[in-house]
């Protein structure tokens, strides 16, 4: 297949729906409904028996069969395992992903034919392990990964498309500056970016993987419940399958708050049925305080930037919990400014990833791209030392937060004893200067050294870290000869064949009658 032949299919992974968008022959971002006909897709899996179920149906099984249900794996994405046992198994959380991303591409595969390359993205703020825990859920899926993006870089580019500025001629001669705001279902993040011209440059970033929509729902569940309690002296979280109901009822309810003043929520447990009667701003205050986490951040993140309100000249909302009037009413009292939702909330991401996707065909086929993206790096990347004084663990940064990407960066360090026949270089991610309160992300070794090297001998760690946000990590001894380039072995992911064998048993479940 030549690449001209090769569809550009983004996809926008979402810790509770995805969507996916491919570029139409005049390279504009489309969305591709899936087999329900919906433009956007439930991020929950159902097993059921033999049988795995992902979208629609599997979340409606949450009111019956819960115990059989995975939802927001992506919170979970880079741990060892989902939180939940199902059916006495312990999945994976990418394996689950994975079911989610074979579902996209056998739907989106009905409509334009096999496809196998595709962008996925992912949260600004998703360390190394969950970036490439994502791009292993998409092997597994039987995809072609091209890149791993950033949501609010793919929310930009989208909005860049639909201002027209991506057109020849379009571009902007004066530099603007955005601050995307992207509340999605599981995770929150905020990035400072400036457009110039066709480039499109991050200039800072930061959020919280465990911070949605989600906990808004989970307010309301327990506003329910406690008042289920007060009143019939029962809980029904108890319950799986009722517990599953209500947070239907609770999501149902958040969104119809979007929309009016009033909104009520029925919970039927052990015979008992109760309505409760909840205000829009009675909404408002149960969860001021998760509210108040984003509008922390965005104000780092700004500063971070080194910016202050007058520099945005746009803030852009992505992701569907923006549509929370509480949202835009702090926003808009933050900045001075109504922020704009002109680009789809729920759509925006994948169509910046199908543009991305088309422009990494266009230049491998030769052809210039319309427009370039820079990015910078969401956590400090270090290496483990140990303080000689205290003898303490200590993070020994080589790459601070939000620095542009690509980037190199070397440390020395030293050999600790006399005669050291190897070297482990513990890899972290993470502020702090306590290598312990980081996230250890890899390993490496290297080994044989030659006998007699002295103590105190210079290590020199060189990081090379791509735009994609992945790592590459070499490791010299400058008196000797010794070198490893190493792709880090890195904590909790599947090996090769483990990724392979899932890869067979998930796509081995595809109908194979496309059209
Ligand atoms: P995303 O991951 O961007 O698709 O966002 C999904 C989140 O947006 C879920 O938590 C939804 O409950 C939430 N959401 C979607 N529509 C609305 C709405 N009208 N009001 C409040 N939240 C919404």
């Amino acid at each position: 297949m030549s690449q001209a032949t090769f569809p550009a299919v983004g996809i926008d992974l979402g810790t509770t729906f995805s969507a996916v968008a491919r570029l139409d022959d005049m390279g504009q971002p489309i969305t591709l409904v899936n087999a329900e006909g919906d433009r956007t897709t439930p991020s929950v899996v159902l097993f059921d028996g033999e049988d795995v179920v992902v979208g629609k149906e599997a979340m409606k099984a949450l009111a019956t069969e819960a115990g059989q249900v995975a939802e927001c794996a992506k919170r979970d994405v880079g741990s060892r395992v989902f939180h939940k046992v199902i059916e006495g198994k312990h999945y994976p959380p990418e394996v689950l992903e994975a079911w989610i991303l074979n579902k996209l591409r056998v739907d989106a595969a009905g409509q334009i034919g096999p496809f196998e390359k595709v962008v996925v993205t992912v949260p600004a703020y998703f360390d190394e392990v969950r970036r490439k825990a994502t791009q292993d859920a998409g092997y597994m899926a039987g995809f072609d990964v091209l890149d791993i993006i950033n949501e609010p870089t793919a929310a930009a580019v989208a909005f860049g498309y639909q201002r027209g500025l991506l057109s020849p001629g379009g571009e902007i001669a004066e530099p603007m500056k955005i601050l995307v705001y992207d509340l999605g279902g599981g995770t929150f993040d905020v990035t400072v970016m400036k457009i110039g011209g066709t480039r499109f440059t991050a200039l800072a970033t930061d959020g919280d993987v465990r911070l949605g929509g989600y906990d808004w729902d989970q307010r309301l569940v327990d506003l329910v419940a406690e008042s289920f309690i007060r009143e019939h002296r029962l809980d029904p979280r108890e319950d799986p399958v009722t517990a599953g109901k209500l947070w239907r009822e609770c999501e149902d309810a958040k969104r119809t708050l979007s929309a009016r003043a009033k909104a009520s929520i029925a919970c039927d447990y052990r015979g008992v049925s109760a309505r409760v009667e909840l205000t829009r701003e009675q909404f408002t205050e149960a969860t001021q305080d998760l509210l108040d986490r984003t509008r922390f951040t965005t104000v780092q993140t700004l500063k971070a930037a080194g910016l202050d309100w007058p520099a945005i000249d746009c803030v852009l909302l992505v992701g569907g919990s923006t549509r929370m009037p509480m949202v835009r009413e702090m926003l808009h009292q933050l900045s001075g400014k109504e922020p704009d939702a002109s680009v789809s909330a729920d759509e925006a991401v994948a169509h910046g990833a199908a543009l991305q996707a088309g422009l990494i065909l266009a230049k491998r086929q030769g052809r210039p791209g319309r427009f370039k993206v820079k990015n910078v790096n969401s956590h400090s990347l270090g290496v483990v030392g140990t303080d000689p004084l205290t003898n303490r663990r200590r993070n020994g940064i080589l790459i601070p937060r939000n620095t542009p990407l690509p980037v190199t960066a070397k440390r020395t360090f030293k050999t600790q004893k006399a005669n050291q026949k190897s070297i482990l270089v513990q890899i972290v991610e993470g502020e702090s200067p306590s290598a312990d309160d980081c996230t250890q992300i890899g390993k490496c070794t290297v080994q044989n050294l030659p006998a007699q090297l002295p103590a105190q001998s210079p290590v020199d760690v060189l990081f090379h870290y791509k735009p994609n946000g992945r790592l590459k990590v070499r490791v010299s001894v400058p008196e000797t000869n010794r070198q490893t380039d190493t792709e880090i072995l890195r904590e909790n992911s599947l090996s090769k064949e483990h990724l392979d064998g899932w890869r067979r048993y998930i796509c081995e479940k595809e109908p194979t009658d496309y059209k």
